[in-house]
């Protein structure tokens, strides 16, 4: 027997192609009137059309969501929330979006709608990263877990083909961690093996055709699963590495995890034997190496110093990942550590598991 705890959270789920034209109807299901749609600077014809799409019930757009939720930024949103009377918002595009809806809702408890639009799986989960005075503090509460998400695979067909592989990548890592977390339990592996092998078979085929909308559709799927398995479950080293690497060098964060991710199985995987196997039946191969290939089958940049990490940042990383003792399956030995930072810097091969 396997005793576990599992805790589900609420959210209505939308799922399909089209499906952003049931948005206005979400949006008086939830009893609102006037919704402010947020986007990033790039995303702001497609928060434009959304408005439009709402009509009355739109109180306009905030076009300013950046990377890493700065509370610089949460503060003139909040001011637009303010000063247009707005009791929701939408959130139309990546983590980053989203992370901005969440800050606004922990701030008002204003509702949210969530459109995503990338894999990184925010949507799902009760965790909120903000930035200030260059120190980025994560905090979890169910306040900023969004009432509504609405999955619509036509909106993902414009993410380009790079940042697809990398961002579906960043979702695997999700997943993968929670195989072995500390909470871990079997509905959530569930989700983890279906989510793994979904991304695992659309990632190749979206980069050979970034319009294959059965692969665009399978990631989506795949990607949802991954933000319930980071929402439900604590996450471990690989993580801690992706957010210590990302805040102290500024780098990238799908692609940060891309190159990581191969390298911290590697280090866990003599820790996490039935993990390991049941990954092999997932991925059809040696699970790091796979990770690994499958980075290279999207043409992502599989080396930390491609991103622009520099050498020294393999000692403050290796410091840094003993700071604020966390949960692991295998303990930290600083020397492993260490050689797992240098092969991802290097962009090496994993160690096989
Ligand atoms: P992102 O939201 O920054 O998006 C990257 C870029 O892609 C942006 O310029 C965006 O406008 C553009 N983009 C997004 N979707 C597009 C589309 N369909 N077509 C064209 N362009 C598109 O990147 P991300 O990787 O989705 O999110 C990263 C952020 O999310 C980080 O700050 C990370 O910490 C956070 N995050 C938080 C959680 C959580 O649970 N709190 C989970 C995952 C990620």
């Amino acid at each position: 027997m396997r005793p576990f705890h599992y805790n589900g959270h609420p959210a209505r789920v939308i799922f399909g192609s089209g499906t952003i034209s049931q948005l206005p109807d979400e949006v008086a299901r939830l009893g609102l009137e006037r919704v402010l749609v947020l986007a990033t600077p790039p995303q702001e014809a497609e928060a434009n059309r959304i408005a439009a799409l709402l009509g009355n019930a739109s109180a306009g757009v905030f076009a300013g969501a950046v990377m890493h939720t700065p509370v610089t930024v949460t503060e003139q949103a909040l001011a637009v929330v303010a000063e247009k009377g707005a009791d929701g918002v939408v959130a139309i595009g990546g983590g980053s979006t989203t992370g901005l809806g969440k800050a606004i809702a922990l701030r008002t408890d204003l509702p949210q709608i969530v459109v995503p639009t990338t894999y990184a799986g925010s949507e799902m989960t009760p965790i909120l990263g903000e930035t200030k005075d260059n120190t980025k503090t994560t905090q979890s509460s169910p306040k900023v877990l969004p009432e509504v998400v609405i999955y619509d695979v036509d909106l993902t067909m414009t993410l380009p083909a790079g940042l697809s592989g990398t961002s579906g990548i960043n979702a695997i890592a999700h997943a993968v961690e929670a195989l072995y977390a500390r909470e871990a339990n079997p509905i959530i592996d569930l989700m983890a093996l279906e989510a793994i092998g979904a991304i695992h078979r659309a990632l190749p085929r979206i980069a050979k055709d970034p319009a294959d909308r059965e692969a665009r559709s399978d990631a989506l799927y795949g990607a949802w699963l991954c933000g319930m398995c980071l929402g439900a479950v604590g996450m471990s080293l690989h993580h801690k590495l992706c957010h210590t690497l990302g805040g102290t060098f500024d780098l990238p964060h799908a692609e940060t995890h891309t190159a990581v991710l191969p390298h911290a199985l590697a280090y866990n995987a003599p820790a996490i034997p039935s993990v390991i196997e049941r990954l092999r039946g997932t991925l059809g191969a040696d699970p790091a190496s796979a990770l690994f290939d499958l980075a290279g089958a999207v043409g992502a940049e599989r080396a930390l110093r491609g991103l622009g990490m520099p050498e020294e940042g393999i000692d403050i990383a290796t410091e840094r990942a003993f700071a604020n003792p966390y949960w692991n399956p295998r303990p930290l030995e600083r020397d492993a550590v260490r050689a797992l930072i240098a092969r991802a810097y290097a962009g090496e091969r994993p160690a096989h598991t």
